[in-house]
């Protein structure tokens, strides 16, 4: 028996469908490799040495970050016997990547507090640097089975928090409640910002800059809220040309140069922008204002300021919104009301241009379902809950309906912080939970209120002491 296991077959069989693996150990491993080895701490831990000479231990490797910006978010490190540094970790191949990737230009990459790099640094460094084939626990080639194959499926013990083990011995109703409880105080403080808001521009003027503010995302919240301040349904009257000229006037978006491929529709743009700007005498936004590198296509700024167009010419969209959601006879046809209340009216350069200066093709709705989805959870429900909760009498009962449709409604799109906060409040357990945007919200609100104001090693965090009372409470 002990001969028949030990001929490796498994192995050799193994090795050839994934095409073999002649690794050297001089070889250069792809990027993607380096961050497995960091993300699992693959290294020879103690006695890591800078390039500079220093020492280095890492106390948590950090979260590994799939988003733009820096490889590892909230490393904690520290440099010989100083005390513990917070901060970000950069991964890349050459030492020469940090100015060849344009990291020193780029804000997201200031927090970086060590670049780890595969090829030994020629010159000097601009950051603390180590030298990953230095201090590897075990040769490259050893270590690439591993690296092809279980690496990018497996969670890292140092990523599970502090509140991983409370929230197992919670059943699965204690688990899902104490997630709509988080749910419901995100629900309140969105409603609250919304009702301090609609004090001084009224309940429409709080949902519009709410609904525009939110399809900037998290990178271009700010310069589309400014757009909703400085111009507004309730204040203008234009057609679709009109507003989205007003608008890409006032963002700074709008090429100084009618020219290019679009050269017509720029012309069309400027005519309209001339005869309005004189109304917005302090001028509008710079260009540096826009989050424009590494967003995908369809999400580029110029199409949210596009689609805000479509809204500021169709006029206030309050009831409308009260008519989707709460004349619905359900969640699903809340979705389908809410869809066609939002949509944009046909736009026959938007459905053919992914930017103002981009070629013809073929491009995605300037509004898709996960947007739409998102807006509803984020804006909408929250503005209704704020402006039920504002009265007295019956039309507070209101509340009730707005409550379920939130707990219904479908969940949005994935993102990297709640991948995260999963991993961390999970530990990577798969746990059956409702696919709703409300469970998304109660991971983000955890996350937002407990994980933000710690650090990787959950030092000093309430929430296991919290999920502890809500389980003696719970049972
Ligand atoms: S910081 Fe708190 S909430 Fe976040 S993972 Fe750690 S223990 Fe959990």
């Amino acid at each position: 028996m002990f001969q028949a296991t030990d001929d490796g077959f498994y192995q050799q069989r193994l090795q050839a469908w994934r095409g073999g693996s002649a690794l050297r150990d001089e070889a250069r491993p792809p990027e993607h490799w380096l961050q497995h080895l960091w993300r699992h701490q693959r290294l020879l831990r103690e006695g890591l040495r800078l390039s500079d000479g220093r020492s280095v231990q890492v106390l948590h490797p950090g979260f590994w970050n799939r988003g733009p910006g820096p490889d590892f978010r909230g490393a904690i490190l520290r440099f010989d016997d100083g005390p513990p540094v917070q901060g970000d970790v950069e991964i890349d191949v050459e030492a020469s990547g940090w100015i060849a990737h344009g990291h020193d230009r780029n804000p997201a990459f200031r927090g970086v507090v060590l670049h780890v790099v595969w090829e030994r640094p020629t010159g000097p460094s601009a950051l603390p640097t180590w030298t990953m084939q230095d201090g590897l626990e075990a040769p490259l080639r050893e270590l690439a089975p591993w690296l092809e194959g279980e690496a990018p499926g497996l969670i890292p013990a140092n990523v599970r928090g502090g509140c991983c083990a409370p929230l197992r011995r919670l059943g699965k109703a204690g688990l899902e409640s104490l997630l709509l409880q988080a749910a419901r105080h995100r629900l309140d403080r969105k409603a609250g910002e919304l009702t301090h808001r609609a004090r001084h521009r009224g309940w429409e003027g709080a949902l519009w800059e709410g609904l525009v503010g939110a399809l900037g995302y998290r990178h271009n919240t700010w310069p589309l809220r400014c757009l909703a301040e400085w111009v507004s349904p309730e204040r203008e009257s234009m057609d679709v040309l009109g507003a989205q000229a007003c608008l890409f006037g006032l963002s700074g978006l709008l090429p100084a140069q009618p020219e290019g491929p679009n050269a017509g529709h720029l012309r069309a743009m400027w005519d309209r922008w001339w005869r309005e700007a004189g109304r917005w005498p302090s001028g509008g936004l710079p260009r540096e204002a826009w989050r424009l590198a590494g967003l995908r296509p369809a999400n580029h700024p110029e199409r949210r300021v596009a689609m805000a167009g479509h809204w500021l010419a169709s006029g206030p969209r309050g009831a409308a919104m009260v008519e989707a959601i709460l004349g619905a006879c359900d969640t699903s046809d809340a979705l389908e009301r809410v869809a066609r209340a939002l949509q944009p009216s046909e736009d026959a350069f938007w459905e053919t241009h992914w930017t103002l200066g981009s070629m013809t093709s073929r491009t995605s709705p300037l509004l898709g379902r996960p947007r739409q989805v998102d807006l509803v959870v984020n804006v909408v429900l929250p503005w209704l809950w704020a402006r039920a909760s504002s009265v007295a009498g019956p039309a507070r009962d209101v509340r009730g309906l707005v409550w379920s449709r939130f707990c219904e409604w479908p969940a949005g799109e994935d993102n990297a912080v709640l991948k995260t906060a999963r991993m961390r409040l999970l530990g990577g357990e798969r746990r059956v939970l409702p696919r709703t945007a409300a469970m998304q919200q109660g991971f983000l609100q955890v996350a937002a209120d407990f994980c933000d104001a710690s650090n990787a090693l959950c030092e000093g965090c309430g929430f296991p002491a919290l999920v502890e009372a809500w389980d003696r409470r719970t049972t």
